[in-house]
């Protein structure tokens, strides 16, 4: 269990989260991505998909 850094929810994590792995609140739809397995630790990501590089 993780908790939400936009929202607070509550997110139902598998139990061999890797760091760095990167996935969605069900419940404000915010990117997040994982920071910290142990305890688990959420990050909100503001970057797009896009993989362009600002140059
Ligand atoms: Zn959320």
């Amino acid at each position: 269990m993780a908790l939400c850094p936009e929202c607070a929810t509550e997110i139902v994590v598998d139990e061999d989260l890797e760091e760095g792995q990167r996935l969605e609140c069900p419940e404000c739809d915010a990117k997040l991505e994982v920071v910290s397995t142990n305890p688990t630790e959420l990050l909100a990501v503001t970057e797009t998909d896009d993989e362009e590089e600002t140059t």
